[in-house]
């Protein structure tokens, strides 16, 4: 809610907006005209015309690509890693829905090129607005993007790159594109605030990536901010003031120190061991979606990837991966983190994720329909195009492979059956890869707990899928708001579906991790490494908080406390064992809020990204 004060004459006035990138920034305004390029005319052209419209079209289309590269090789190195944000757009240009669309619509319907354009971007927005995740539905800001810069070019306007500024300031825009933030000076702009965005746009990744505070989603924020206006910006809450009053700086510059104190806390922890009081080493790895994340996850401690979810080169809406844009995706990973693993998960689209190009889409129960390594062995194609990326890669560094959603042996042994082709197809065509890469299964359906025994000899390692467990095994819709109050992660049903596979795997001498969100929550990993757990994947954030929890324990006591806690009866119970215990421990010298998740009633898994 949107409030103001008066402030000597001055109104203070607190806008709310989505907190997208931690720290408090004050400064002044900077507004910056990102204004959209209104089309003014929809006209027709005539027969002989239409071809030199087409022409025009194209033109604007390769000065759009022409400045997308030039603000790529200018791109500053922290943020680097990004540039494949720029890449999508330089893609989206080549899109046959984008491109040929327009051509066409500007060749048979005879109208001139900016409506043409115009069309194709309404169809496209009307297709991405039909996807559920979120993070998938925002991208089609970046077809908006692309078609605004292509819609200036029309228009004669200049390439503005005027993220240029003498002070420090704080950036005030309507909206801000990946080459926008990709020209962003740290030693200038402090930090961004936007009307438009969500959690996952890319300007959001890129703010965290710059660790510059950002706010987005603020609706009207460049209507009521004046140039040079004083800003307080609270990235982790979303809160804006502008003008503030003087005790709202003295109580934010407090803020300020304190959170510099704690940034500067996590990245201590970030270099220290995750190791317990009584000298056991816990390896921590991170759950990734996107390449980009790969930096932030090794800043923040991760000793790898444990967890790479691969479904958003399908989720896209534009046309279904080839094998090297996936090749080129995964091979960027593993030379980053190398020699540190990186297990990449398969597909694992059905449930709450769905590809608009790809049959078997909408289905009546999802969850329990054509999802993950089921999908996968319907679609051998698909399938096998993603092994070959995944196996070429495993050449550029510690490459390992995981199967979601296993139920049973018979799909293992299929999918070992279509491994097989796949590399014998590679060795055909003398490409290299790692002959011996490492597989595992994530053990997230109840039938796979029974027989993990079985599984455990087929397979190098486990990785323990809590989000779906408690799902499958408590019948709780893991996205269904009117039964989120069952979806308990501490029902000792889980913990002993969860202990029943450690055993399994340690009898067979496998290893076996746990990458659900139970993983990330002090509370839950508490009990997991009590259990015996001693491979952690998590969001990346998560880490310290984690590490901090490790550090404070001794193994031996979470053992003997786990012991109690396996015998109580009711999930309630549980969590407040654990609770009471983690509240009892002297974290990183008594500062607790590392652990500030663990005071979360419900651990539910936040479907997708941008949770
Ligand atoms: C899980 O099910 O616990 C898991 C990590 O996978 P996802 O959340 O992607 O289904
Ligand atoms: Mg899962």
């Amino acid at each position: 809610m949107n409030e103001v004060t008066e402030k000597q004459g001055e109104m203070t006035t607190r806008l709310k907006g989505i907190a997208v990138s931690p720290g408090i920034i004050i400064g002044k305004a900077r507004l910056v005209d990102r204004s959209r390029v209104k089309i003014l005319y929809q006209y027709l052209i005539s027969e002989e015309s239409v071809s030199k419209e087409a022409e025009r079209f194209k033109r604007a289309l390769e000065a759009a690509k022409e400045q997308i590269i030039a603000y790529k090789n200018r791109m500053p190195d922290q943020i680097k890693q990004h540039s494949f944000i720029l890449d999508t757009h330089l893609m989206i240009m080549e899109d046959t829905m984008f491109l040929n669309a327009t051509i066409d619509a500007i060749l048979n319907e005879k109208i001139n090129a900016e409506w043409a354009l115009m069309k194709s971007v309404q169809h496209i927005r009307q297709l991405f607005s039909q996807i559920d995740d979120e993070y998938l539905r925002e991208r089609v800001a970046d077809v908006e993007q692309v078609a605004e810069r292509i819609l200036r070019n029309l228009a004669g306007r200049k390439d503005e790159n005027t993220l240029h500024f003498s002070d420090r300031v704080i950036i005030v825009a309507h909206e801000l594109s990946p080459a926008d933030t990709s020209a962003i000076d740290i030693g200038k702009v402090m930090g961004f605030i936007t009307d438009v965005g969500g959690r996952t746009s890319h300007a959001a990744i890129i703010a965290q990536s710059l660790k510059i505070p950002a706010v987005v989603g603020l609706e009207t924020v460049t209507n009521r901010v004046q140039d040079g206006n004083l800003l307080i910006v609270d990235g982790a809450s979303g809160e804006v003031f502008i003008n503030p009053e003087d005790d709202l700086i003295i109580e934010y510059q407090e803020k300020q120190l304190q959170h510099e104190q704690y940034e500067s806390r996590i990245i201590r922890l970030s270099h220290l061991p995750a190791e317990s009081l009584d000298g056991q080493l816990i390896e921590l790895r991170a759950n990734i979606e996107f390449l980009e994340e790969v930096t932030a996850a090794k800043d923040l401690g991760a000793e790898g990837i444990g967890l790479y979810r691969t479904e958003y080169h399908y989720l896209r809406g534009l046309a279904l991966p080839t094998e090297n844009e996936l090749f080129e995706d995964y091979k960027q990973v593993a030379e980053i983190l190398s020699p540190a693993p990186v297990v990449i998960r398969t597909l694992d689209l059905g449930g709450d994720r769905f590809s608009p190009d790809l049959a078997h889409a909408k289905q009546a129960n999802p969850a329990l329909g054509l999802r993950a390594i089921r999908f996968c062995l319907k679609e051998p194609e698909v399938f096998k195009t993603q092994l070959k990326a995944i196996l070429r890669a495993s050449a550029f560094g510690n490459v390992q492979m995981m199967f979601p959603m296993i139920s049973g042996l018979t799909e293992i042994l299929d999918t070992k059956e279509i491994l097989g082709e796949v590399m014998a197809d590679l060795d055909r065509a003398g490409m290299a890869y790692n002959r011996n890469i490492e597989t595992g299964v994530m053990i997230e359906v109840p039938s796979a707990v029974a027989v993990a025994d079985i599984l455990a000899k087929h397979v190098d390692f486990f990785s323990i899928g809590t989000n779906d467990l408690i799902q499958y095994a408590l019948a709780i819709d893991r996205i269904n708001e009117h039964v989120a109050f069952m979806y308990q992660p501490f029902h000792p049903a889980i913990l002993r579906m969860i202990r029943q596979v450690i055993k399994a795997a340690k009898d067979a001498g496998i290893r076996v991790s746990v990458c659900g969100e139970m993983a990330g929550d002090p509370l839950s990993a508490f009990i997991l490494l009590g259990l015996g757990i001693t491979n952690l994947s998590m969001a990346p954030w998560s880490i310290p908080m984690v590490k901090n929890l490790i550090r404070s324990i001794s193994m031996k006591e979470a053992r003997t406390d786990v012991r109690r806690i396996m015998q109580l009866d009711t999930a309630t119970k549980v969590r407040n064992f654990a609770y009471a215990k983690i509240e009892s421990l002297n974290q990183d010298g008594g500062e607790k809020d590392l652990s500030v998740r663990s005071r979360r009633e419900n651990l539910r898994p936040l479907a997708r990204k941008g949770r």
